[in-house]
């Protein structure tokens, strides 16, 4: 098995121009004392709306590190993956998100449910175990999430044919679904996935309260918290208690921009002594516009353009979106204004620093969500990033230590 390191982020780069930009911030990380693994994810659906395929993200993140010389961890991950599409992954990846949140809540067979209760019946009275699990608790659970955990367990057995071994690293997610899970059900998922041998290494739940894309978490901080630190504990039993290996952790999804919560998660993953895995996707593809807007000249042209693409396109480029996203259409800029402000007022209006008054959380959304209006432009947005690339590398950069990497893992 390929381990995780104690301590990864996801970082996405749709476009797949800024790994450079990106390894820059981790090199940061390591000079202030941290190691934190790259792992450059991509979904499929995001490879369809962009028009490339995993054998390019390999290529992108090749090429990062070697002109980089990075000598720490990096990974290449598919990205939300099932049994249906992870076939075109297997051979460019070697960590993949198996997303098994659609079968949750797919009736189970009661017979499978009472063998697993019966199987598991001591994990009612197991003082070690930190979250309460009564028979009931742990029969509702399982008959809520052991297909979900059987279809992981068959894509997880599906890499291992593709690749011939387990040389990559397997995460479970349940994140994109509309209920919580506890940490009870937590405990019992992975119960459930250490019966079914896959050997999880970090596993995304779905948290209270909403994590929407590119903005902060919403939600009560303090019961977040509170939750997370639990679910931390539960996964570090789970590693001790059920033979899942060492390096299990938990990961966080649509985890860019959560500030009011990267402080909290990360003394209490110090504290407790966990890992964390960090998956972020889109803000890097921000900062390409921010950056783009800055440089001025026909790179702030090219910004003004893909807001218009964007704006004049908004129902096609949210409906993918629509459930992690919350636009207010009568707070966003028209095009014809931002025609008339300057590259700074653009960049302050998308980078998110939130004591800025000029910050707009709405149009923040909408360029996030509207990257395919640039995909559009094929050629002509890329060599806009080649051009201005020292502009859109050191917001690239910038953004990912300063406000991600920096407040989560450095104290
Ligand atoms: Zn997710």
């Amino acid at each position: 098995m390929l381990v995780i390191k104690r301590f990864s982020v996801g970082t996405g780069d749709r476009f797949g121009r800024q790994g450079a930009a990106q390894v820059a911030a981790f090199a940061k990380a390591r000079a202030a004392g941290v190691e934190a693994s790259i792992v450059w994810n991509k979904s499929k659906r995001e490879h369809d709306l962009i028009g490339s395929a995993p054998s390019d993200q390999r290529a992108a993140a090749s090429r990062a590190i070697a002109e980089t010389g990075w000598t720490g961890p990096w990974h290449v991950d598919a990205d939300h993956v099932g049994l249906a599409t992870v076939d075109a992954f297997a051979p460019h990846c070697d960590f993949f998100t198996l997303d098994v949140a659609d079968f949750i809540g797919k009736p189970a067979g009661s017979a499978a449910v009472e063998a697993f209760v019966a199987r598991h019946a001591g994990l009612s009275s197991d003082s070690s175990l930190p979250a309460p699990l009564d028979t009931d608790t742990m029969r509702a659970a399982a008959a809520t999430y052991l297909v979900a955990v059987a279809e992981a367990a068959k894509t997880y057995r599906r890499v291992r044919e593709l690749r011939g071994g387990d040389d990559f690293i397997t995460e479970v997610s349940m994140d994109e679904t509309a209920t919580p899970q506890s940490p009870s059900e937590l405990a019992v998922i992975l119960v459930a996935l250490a019966d079914e041998g896959v050997p999880v290494q970090t596993l995304a739940p779905r948290f209270t309260g909403r994590f929407n894309k590119g903005v902060d978490y919403v939600g009560n901080v303090p019961a977040f918290l509170k939750e997370f630190e639990a679910d931390v504990r539960v996964a570090m039993w789970a590693s001790k208690a059920l033979g899942l290996p060492a390096s299990l952790k938990l990961s966080i999804h649509s985890g860019s921009d959560k500030f009011s919560i990267y402080r909290g998660m990360g003394a209490i993953v110090r504290n407790e002594g966990a890992g964390l895995h960090l998956k972020t996707a889109g803000t890097t593809w921000l900062e390409e516009i921010v950056g783009l807007a800055e440089a001025g000249g026909d790179g702030l042209a090219m910004a003004r353009e893909v807001y218009r693409a964007a704006y004049e396109s908004i129902d096609v480029v949210i409906a993918p979106y629509a459930s992690v996203i919350d636009i207010d259409k009568s707070r966003l800029a028209t095009p014809d204004e931002v025609d008339r402000w300057d590259g700074q007022a653009i960049a302050a209006a998308l980078r998110h620093v939130q004591s800025d008054p000029r910050f707009n959380s709405h149009m923040r959304q909408l360029v996030h969500v509207g990257f395919r209006v640039a995909a559009k432009m094929g050629d002509r947005y890329l060599d806009a990033l080649d051009k201005h690339r020292a502009s859109v590398s050191r917001n690239v950069t910038e953004n990912l230590w300063e406000r991600h990497l920096k407040p989560l893992f450095v104290v």
